[in-house]
């Protein structure tokens, strides 16, 4: 299958996830994550209708950003989905759309002392990271931690907090991630009466359980392996 062909069948089963959880499809962004692959590939899903393209190293998301081919596609986007150094976080400031992974205070302080200093009133999108399962060696705020340290990264100028994201644990089945999503939307509705905020990104579900994340109330499913096939290692 080509990607376009493969772009269709991804669209088809978002759609039909959205209809059996009486979700509108408009709330839900299909993420192509493109990390590894090359700028040909990037082009073919963007020609599909790829718009929002995941990238998880700074270096390798550099050298694509600043490629004549993909500065030309008007409407192309980037979510950075990796884990971010704060030496890093320069790079990427107002050239994301969206940094998904701060995955703890510093990080986000980093971010916000970056962003307050360039002024204008400028924010920067992020999502918080989350390590809803509390796996060892695994990027992201503990649930407990974070219900505490919330109000404070709120006070933080420069940031704007749209929602979660979360890498659960591998599990054997998609049915089996079903907890770890729902767990990380009760999460986020406990935040949300905490903070009187809106939270309304979910960024939850990969190749093999998006479906299941949009059932949960994903609203951005990060697909990489189901659009570009397996990626080189
Ligand atoms: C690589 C990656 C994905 C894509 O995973 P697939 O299983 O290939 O769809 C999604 N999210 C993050 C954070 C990743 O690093």
């Amino acid at each position: 299958m080509s990607i376009a062909e493969r772009w269709d069948a991804i669209e088809t089963r978002v759609a039909a996830a959205c209809e059996r959880s009486g979700r509108d499809r408009r709330d839900v962004t299909v993420i192509a994550v493109s990390k590894v692959h090359p700028v040909a590939a990037i082009e073919a899903a963007y020609g599909a209708g790829a718009r929002l393209f995941g990238e998880n190293y700074v270096q390798e998301w550099l050298g694509k950003a600043e490629h004549d081919s993909l500065m030309g596609l008007r409407e192309l986007r980037w979510a950075f989905i990796g884990r971010l150094q704060r030496n890093k976080v320069r790079h990427l400031l107002g050239r994301v759309d969206c940094i998904e992974t701060v995955d703890s205070e510093r990080l986000a302080r980093e971010i916000s002392r970056r962003a307050a200093e360039r002024g204008g009133g400028f924010a920067q999108s992020v999502l918080l990271q989350v390590n809803v399962a509390g796996e060892e060696g695994k990027g992201g705020f503990d649930p407990e931690t974070l219900q505490n340290a919330i109000p404070g990264l709120f006070a933080l100028p420069g940031l704007a907090i749209d929602g979660l994201m979360h890498i659960p644990p591998a599990r054997p089945t998609a049915e089996e991630s079903r907890r770890d999503h729902r767990d990380l939307a009760a999460l986020r509705d406990r935040l949300r009466a905490t903070t009187g905020q809106s939270l309304i990104e979910l960024s939850m579900g990969m190749s093999g359980d998006f479906e299941v994340a949009i059932e949960e109330g994903a609203t951005r499913v990060r697909v990489g392996t189901a659009l570009f096939g397996a990626r080189p290692v």
